[in-house]
């Protein structure tokens, strides 16, 4: 890095020196690679979600974002998101405040309707649950009726039987009675 492209005219000018410019131009090339590769090892971090939607509250470095104010002729007054670390030349998070604010706005916008979306679900829930108890009942209730109705003949001949014993019963302790 800082290499000297400039070479100086070999002092002989009908004399070419094709070595040394060859040279240098594969010095170019060398450097040329190395500050890509610089380049390329300087934006290790990668993005993380938190930090590109709404209001950010971590930076790609870790560190807290901190909301710092533009001096520029453009954007005079208008604060950013900004990191405390932004000087060790990485990548670091910049990002309006009004823009992250909207962004974060319609994101709990979205989340309020999601969650009413879900409450109007929940209800029709209840709704349909109430309406099956309310018919689980109605059937048992029928089924104790029909069970009912299945044992009451049965019941009456039961009564009849007993009926006629008991009758029998009193003709045989009154004949008893009667006798003595
Ligand atoms: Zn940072």
């Amino acid at each position: 890095m800082g290499q000297d492209y400039s070479y100086t005219q070999p002092s002989s000018s009908d004399e070419l020196d094709l070595t040394y410019l060859l040279e240098s131009e594969a010095q170019i090339y060398k450097d040329e690679a190395e500050s890509s590769l610089y380049i390329a090892e300087s934006f290790q971090y990668t993005p993380s979600p938190e930090a590109d939607d709404g209001i950010p509250t971590t930076c790609y470095c870790g560190s807290e974002p901190e909301i710092a104010t533009s001096h520029t002729h453009k954007d005079p007054g208008r604060r950013y998101y900004t990191c405390p670390n932004v000087d060790d030349g990485e990548c670091h998070i910049w990002k309006w405040w009004d823009v992250a604010v909207t962004e974060e706005m319609t994101e709990v916008k979205r989340q309020m309707r999601l969650l009413k979306d879900q409450a109007f679900q929940c209800d029709q829930n209840v709704v349909k649950l109430q309406k099956t108890v309310c018919e689980l009942q109605k059937t048992v209730c029928e089924q104790k009726k029909s069970v009912w109705e299945v044992k009451k003949p049965y019941m009456r001949i039961m009564v009849s039987v007993l009926t006629v014993l008991l009758c029998f019963a009193v003709m045989y302790m009154s004949g008893i009675s009667s006798k003595t």
